[in-house]
């Protein structure tokens, strides 16, 4: 941990938008510093295939692309630290970090790239049926989907992401059952399509879980044995039986330590100008941290980009590089 010098930049986040910023910062020779957490690569490392970044023709696999993109930090110079950011002080400059281990990082210039995490129904038992504690709620096919192999599952949402996971959960289970509040869906039509096109998938719309059934308190875990949904105009209610329950209903940015330190909307989305600046000089957001609109990983490479081109540029106009 390089904890005795003032770095140039520090990078929190190793999402693309991080790891763009640290990649262009090092071939600036800035030295970035990567914050990235025990497990590096953001949401992507929990999906499975992207067909949309540019360059992949065929697709590539989630966590093979951030891989690559790890990789290409290390070879342009930048370093990755295995450890998370826990409280950061940008009321002083140099600006200072502490970091998981303890150790406090200084830095003239910091780079928040610190993402989103998936947004849950807020239901009782959601917590206790997660795993590793219990079987059946999971916001991650990717990650918990062999769990529940030739059993029935439900998918929560009517977007990209309960597109994505379906499709994925039918490959696996016995059935998918896609459960919606309304008839219209955000999820782009080719995602919507492909999922419609599979018999695999079931679809009950207008409807809402109002209940996760099982026993929370079950031996030797708690499990997951149905769901109770209920109709959003008639109140109308119903069981399903299914082994897990997959929440894809959007994201909240992780910006907990960042609250106080720099501007953000009233759901916690940091501000930013168009040169990914921040309301503190000299410290800029990049990807879901800040951006509410687009989402994507190679919008979110596109702004870590601007931030470490502006990085470089508050260095010189500062004459601290
Ligand atoms: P999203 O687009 O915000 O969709 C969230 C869905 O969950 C909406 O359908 C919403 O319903 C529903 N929802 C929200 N809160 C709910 C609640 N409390 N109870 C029941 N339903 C609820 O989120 P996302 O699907 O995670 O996508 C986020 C971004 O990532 C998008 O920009 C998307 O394009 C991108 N993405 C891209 C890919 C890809 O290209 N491969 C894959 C995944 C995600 P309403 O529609 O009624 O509001």
């Amino acid at each position: 941990m390089p904890t005795d010098d003032v770095l140039n930049t520090l990078i929190i986040g190793s999402g693309p938008a991080g790891l763009t910023a640290a990649i262009y910062a090092a071939r600036a020779n800035l030295k970035p510093v990567v914050l990235g957490g025990a497990t590096p690569g953001g949401q992507l490392t929990k999906t499975s295939e992207v067909e949309n970044f540019p360059g992949f023709r065929k697709g590539i696999n989630g966590p093979d692309l951030m891989m690559e993109m790890l990789e290409q930090v290390k070879f342009c110079g930048g370093q990755i630290v295995y450890e998370s950011a826990e409280a950061v002080d940008l009321k002083t400059r140099p600006f200072s970090v502490r970091a998981s281990d303890g150790a406090t990082l200084k830095t003239h210039t910091l780079i928040l790239a610190t993402g989103a995490a998936p947004r849950w129904l807020g239901l009782p038992g959601e917590t206790q049926y997660s795993p590793p504690k219990g079987m059946g709620v999971s916001s991650c096919a990717v990650c918990d989907g062999s769990f529940y192999r030739n059993k029935p599952v439900a998918v929560v949402g009517g977007g990209d992401s309960a597109m994505e996971e379906a499709t994925y959960l039918a490959k696996l289970c016995s059935s998918v059952t896609l459960i919606h509040r309304r008839e219209g869906f955000r999820a782009a039509k080719i995602m919507l399509e492909r999922a419609r096109a599979n018999p695999i998938i079931r679809w009950e719309l207008n409807q809402v879980v109002d209940e996760i059934l099982g026993d929370p308190k079950g031996k030797p875990i708690p499990t997951v044995t149905g769901l109770r949904l209920k109709h959003v105009a008639t109140g109308a209610t119903k069981e399903l039986q299914v082994a897990a329950l997959f929440a894809a209903i959007g994201h909240v940015p992780t910006t907990g330590i960042l609250y106080g330190q720099v501007e953000m909307d009233e759901q916690r989305y940091i501000k930013v100008n168009d040169r990914q600046e921040t309301s503190v000089p000299g410290v800029y957001a990049a990807g879901d941290c800040h951006d509410r609109r687009y989402r994507q990983a190679v919008t979110a490479a596109g702004m870590g980009c601007k931030a470490a081109l502006e990085v470089e540029r508050y260095m010189t106009l500062h004459r601290l590089a």
